[in-house]
């Protein structure tokens, strides 16, 4: 008999650092995720701002079944034609000279605190090694990316704290200022929060840290892991700060490759003039396979009408998200986030909530802070939109009653 991959226990033989849902799907179209019984569920999570294009996009498709014909790996030892091709589209679209290709977002940030501290190393400062980090940020999951990231508990039982990394209430800005000294390396964050609640930091903030850099010559890194690639509705979440809010060094991965892992840390010629020949290095990273979804995936996330559409439907999800934060006060407590990166603060458990809304067949993601996360594709149409206020409409109904149902009169 075929194991069933809906059982509410999961495999024993999975490591078991994830608590699952009890729901396996077969294929996607667009918007749409299937089970293998056909039941449709209307997807606003895009695997965590992954699949930005949605599922089974044609472009996508065609482009990993080129090349899987063609040739899947050689080595960075060698010229990769589409890793320069995309690399030449990120540069040219953003504050970047060059980039490194990765698999992961976690490897696009340890080439970032790498590339940071080798600057200053290769200008003969060696001691300055810190990264200085914010409360609530998510950078990944490596040794040093859990050190960078604002959040103790994914240290726990991995041993002391490495050195290098200090980290400061969000939003505290005499904090920072009094943090910045002559070991300090660079300052890390995210220009919206993605894990940590969908916090977004205010454009003068944007330019208030690159100011606060150049004062001090420590490099900005931002890690546009999830808010990047049009999420916001600019191709980069800095690029709302008009110019003023550059960094030195950029993080990049999800949307990326669509689904196919793809990271890249992104950086100036002179924010990455340390890392030279052996500096740095990666077996797959920026391979044939990977790049072509990657030029595939990066031509179509930087076409204006995208952005334009992501801001259209991103403003019917503000206007209506607030009407039901009118309308289910012991639910919803807050609105956040930027673009199609939004925050649900709620008043009643959020994993509970998102049960509530599979109920609904409306996929969605968890966040810190007590928040439930839409990170719809940005191809999500308009008509999908008002599908999923609907549903959510109908889950905060339930969730409502409850809590109203729990509460002595
Ligand atoms: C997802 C994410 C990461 C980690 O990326 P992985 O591909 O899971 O390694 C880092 N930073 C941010 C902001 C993310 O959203």
């Amino acid at each position: 008999m075929a194991e069933s991959t809906t059982a509410p226990v999961p495999s024993d033989h999975i490591m078991g650092v994830y608590a699952r849902a009890p729901l396996a799907f077969e294929r996607g179209e667009g918007s749409r995720l299937y089970t293998a019984d056909g039941e449709a569920y209307l997807d606003c999570m895009a695997g965590i701002a992954v699949t930005a294009l949605g599922h089974n996009h044609p472009k996508l498709v065609q482009a990993v079944k080129d090349q899987a014909d063609k040739l899947w790996h050689t080595s960075n030892i060698f010229r990769i034609p589409n890793q320069e091709k995309l690399a030449k589209l990120l540069t040219e679209n953003t504050f970047a000279d060059v980039c490194f290709f990765t698999n992961s977002g976690t490897e696009a940030i340890e080439c970032a605190i790498k590339t940071a501290r080798k600057y200053h190393w290769a200008k003969g400062n060696p001691e300055k090694i810190d990264i200085i980090g914010f409360e609530g940020s998510f950078h990944g999951r490596t040794l040093a990316a859990v050190n960078a990231s604002g959040n103790a508990s994914y240290l726990e039982g991995f041993g002391p704290p490495m050195p290098g990394f200090v980290h400061l209430p969000y939003g505290d800005h005499e904090a920072l200022k009094a943090a910045i000294g002559p070991t300090t390396a660079a300052i890390i964050i995210e220009p919206v929060q993605g894990e940590g609640g969908a916090r977004s930091l205010p454009v003068s903030c944007l330019r208030g840290l690159r100011e606060l850099c150049d004062e001090h010559g420590i490099l900005l890194i931002y890690d546009e892991i999830q808010c990047g690639l049009g999420r916001t509705g600019k191709l980069f979440a800095y690029e709302w700060a008009d110019g003023a809010g550059e960094p030195d060094i950029m993080a990049v991965a999800k949307a990326l490759g669509g689904g196919f892992p793809v990271g890249a840390c992104l950086a100036t010629a002179e924010a990455a003039r340390g890392m030279t020949p052996g500096s740095h290095g990666s077996t797959y990273g920026g391979n044939p396979l990977a790049m072509a979804v990657g030029v595939a995936s990066v031509e179509e996330l930087v076409k204006p009408e995208l952005l334009e559409h992501v801001r259209e439907v991103a403003g019917y999800f503000s206007q209506q998200l607030s009407g039901l934060k009118d309308r289910f006060p012991d639910v919803v407590e807050d609105i956040r986030g930027k673009g199609l990166l939004i925050g649900v603060k709620l008043k009643t458990p959020n994993r509970e909530f998102m049960q509530l809304a599979r109920d609904q067949h409306l996929l969605i993601a968890g966040g810190g802070d007590n928040c439930v996360r839409l990170l719809p594709p940005l191809t999500l149409s308009l008509d999908e939109a008002r599908e999923a206020i609907e549903r959510l409409e109908r889950a905060c109904g339930v969730a409502q009653a409850r809590s109203r149902a729990a509460v002595p009169a």
